[in-house]
C-alpha cells in the first residue's frame, strides 16, 4: 500500500524559503546582509524563510513568504515567471500561512512577516488573499508586531486602504524607473496604471485621513538588466520621496536566473547597489537635489568613490567649510558629518571653539573623513593620508 505523506506548512515553507530571495522584502542592503548572515540560526531548516529587514523599529528577523509561487506574468528576470516548467510551485491558503507564522512567532524565530505573491487570476484576486492572511494574523492570533504586505499590480483602491490599515508597511514595486525600461523588464506590467497609480493612491489615502495610523510605503527597483541609469533611478526616487511620501527605495542588483530570457545577461556589480543607496540617502535625509549628485557623462555614479565624497572633492577641497560658522545644510555636505553628527556639532560649538580633530571625534563626527574639507577656527586641520 502506498502511503502519501503530506508535508506540513512549515516544511513546505522551508522548501520554498531559499527561492524567495528573488522576491525582495526590503531586505537589508548587501553590505548589511553580509554581517547579518553570521547570526546563529534558531532552526536551520527554517533559516531560508527568515530574512533581516529594516523596519520602522530597526532591523528584525522576518518571515518572508508568498501566497503562491505560480504566476501568469512573464517578467524576464523572475524565477516565478509563467512557463518555467521545471520550477516547483507552492500555494498556501491564508489560514495555513497565518498559522505557520504564529508558530514561528511563538518559537521566537521571527518578529514580523513579509507577504508577497505571484499573480494568478489577476492582481486583485491575489491581493484579497494577502489581506485575508494579514487579517487572520491580527484578529485570530492577536499579533501586534510588524507586518509588510505587497500591493499587487492592479490592486483596487479599497484593497490598498485595507492593506494600509492592517500593515506597518506596504510595497508597490516599480521595478524600473521609466515605462520603457519596465516594458523591457516586464512586458505584461503597465508602469502608470498598474504601479505608479497605486503609489499615488497610497499617498492620497494617507492625506485623506492624516490622523489615522497608516502603513508606510516603499518600492523596489531591479537595477542593471535593461540599461537603466543611476540618473533615471535616482530622479524617480527623489520624486517619490518628495511627492508621494515614499519611506524608502530599494535597489536590487540584477542577478541572472537560468531558464529565463535574461539568463545570459551579466549580474550587476554590487558596488552599484551600494552607491545608489548612498545617493538615495543624500536625497532623502540630507536635502540634496538630484541635479547636485555627481553623475558622469552617461548618467551613472562613479563606482570607486561614494557620491558625497566625489561631490566634496569637486567643491570643498579648494573651498573648505568653516566648522564654527557654517550652517546646518552646508555642514551636511561634508563627508563624515551625518544628520545626527551635525546636531551634536551644532550643540558643541555653542559651548566653545572647536580647534582639533580629537574634539570632533568625541562629538561623533568622523573627523579623518571630514578633515580635507574643513577649517577649524580658521585653520586647515592635519590630514592623515590613508595607508592603502
Ligand atoms: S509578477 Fe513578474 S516579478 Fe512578480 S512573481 Fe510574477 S513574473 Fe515574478
Amino acid at each position: 500500500m502506498n502511503i502519501r505523506v503530506i508535508p506540513d506548512t512549515l516544511t513546505r515553507l522551508a522548501r520554498l524559503g531559499a527561492i524567495t530571495e528573488f522576491e525582495p522584502a526590503g531586505d537589508a542592503p548587501l553590505s548589511e546582509r553580509l554581517t547579518l548572515q553570521s547570526r546563529p540560526a534558531p532552526d536551520p531548516d527554517l533559516l531560508p524563510c527568515v530574512t533581516h529587514v529594516t523596519t520602522p523599529q530597526g532591523l528584525k528577523p522576518v518571515m518572508k513568504t508568498m501566497i503562491t509561487t505560480a504566476c501568469e506574468k512573464n517578467c524576464y528576470y523572475c524565477p516565478f515567471r509563467a512557463g518555467r516548467n521545471q520550477m516547483h510551485r507552492e500555494t498556501f491558503s491564508p489560514d495555513e500561512l497565518a498559522a505557520a507564522f504564529d508558530k514561528l512567532v511563538r518559537a521566537g524565530v521571527v518578529e514580523g512577516i513579509f507577504l508577497s505573491s505571484g499573480i494568478i487570476k489577476g492582481g486583485a484576486a491575489v491581493q484579497d488573499r494577502i489581506i485575508d492572511t494579514g487579517e487572520i494574523i491580527r484578529r485570530r492570533y492577536g499579533y501586534r508586531g510588524y507586518i509588510h504586505l505587497k500591493i499587487m499590480p492592479g490592486a483596487e483602491y479599497d484593497q490598498i486602504v485595507r492593506a494600509m490599515q492592517i500593515a506597518d508597511r506596504v510595497s508597490v514595486n516599480l521595478e524600473a524607473p521609466t515605462p520603457e525600461r519596465l516594458h523591457a523588464l516586464a512586458p505584461r506590467k503597465d508602469f502608470g496604471d498598474d504601479l505608479l497609480l497605486r503609489l499615488e493612491w497610497a499617498q492620497r489615502i494617507r492625506q485623506t485621513n492624516p490622523e489615522r495610523r497608516w502603513a508606510s510605503t516603499v518600492t523596489q527597483f531591479v537595477v542593471g538588466a535593461v540599461g537603466d541609469t543611476d540618473l533615471e533611478l535616482l530622479s524617480l526616487s527623489a520624486r517619490l520621496y518628495r511627492q508621494l511620501g515614499l519611506k524608502r527605495a530599494y535597489y536590487s542588483g540584477f542577478s541572472p536566473v537560468i531558464d529565463t530570457p535574461f539568463e545570459n545577461l551579466p549580474p550587476t556589480d554590487p558596488q552599484r547597489e551600494r552607491r545608489l543607496y548612498q545617493a538615495s540617502f543624500l536625497l532623502r535625509d540630507y536635502g540634496w537635489d538630484v541635479e547636485e549628485l555627481p553623475f558622469q557623462g552617461e548618467g551613472n555614479l562613479r563606482l570607486d568613490v561614494d557620491p558625497k565624497r566625489a561631490w566634496a572633492d569637486a567643491h570643498l577641497l579648494t573651498a573648505p567649510v568653516e566648522i564654527m560658522r557654517a550652517d546646518r545644510e552646508v555642514l551636511l555636505r561634508v563627508p563624515g558629518i551625518g544628520p545626527q553628527g551635525v546636531e551634536r556639532l551644532l550643540r558643541a560649538r555653542r559651548q566653545g571653539v572647536i580647534r582639533d580633530l580629537a574634539t570632533l571625534n568625541r562629538i561623533g563626527v568622523q573627523a579623518n573623513r571630514a578633515a580635507p574639507y574643513i577649517l577649524l577656527d580658521g585653520h586647515r586641520p592635519p590630514v592623515q593620508l590613508p595607508l592603502f
